[in-house]
């Protein structure tokens, strides 16, 4: 029963990649007003996929609000890591990662918690002293 650890390296491994995908699409730019539907590349944990899915921005944007949902070519989701939350027939599927392959993909999140983090915390980050005269 060795194969465990093997089996969960290789779903970080599969998340990894799929959180470059998701680096990939962050990085597209916005697309003139008039393009309604945007094409992004497929973010499914297979490491040659070369599909892409075409969504709309609000699409996208419902996808990216939480740090562990992607989106996949129906048919290309992995159901030992990830639940399919939503699906387009024939366009594409909101897939939610879950286990360490989750844990991966939010900690990676583009949009993720080091920007939020500065909240609260810095008050008292640096002693003023008065100059002495
Ligand atoms: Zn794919």
């Amino acid at each position: 029963m060795g194969t465990n650890g093997e089996k969960q390296e290789r779903e970080r491994q599969a998340a990894l990649n799929q959180a470059l995908r998701r680096e990939v699409n962050e990085r597209r730019p916005e697309n003139g007003e008039d393009a309604e539907v945007v094409r992004f590349v497929c973010e499914c944990s297979d490491p040659v996929c070369e599909e892409l899915v075409s969504l709309t921005i609000d699409e996208y944007e419902f996808v990216r609000r939480i740090p562990i949902r992607l989106v996949v070519r129906p048919g290309h989701e992995h159901h030992e890591s990830e639940r399919v939350l939503m699906e387009e027939p024939g366009r594409f599927l909101v897939v939610e990662k879950f286990g360490p392959a989750g844990e991966v993909v939010a900690h990676l999140d583009p949009r993720g918690p080091t920007r939020r983090r500065s909240r609260g915390q810095t008050g008292r980050s640096r002693d003023w002293h008065p100059p002495p005269r």
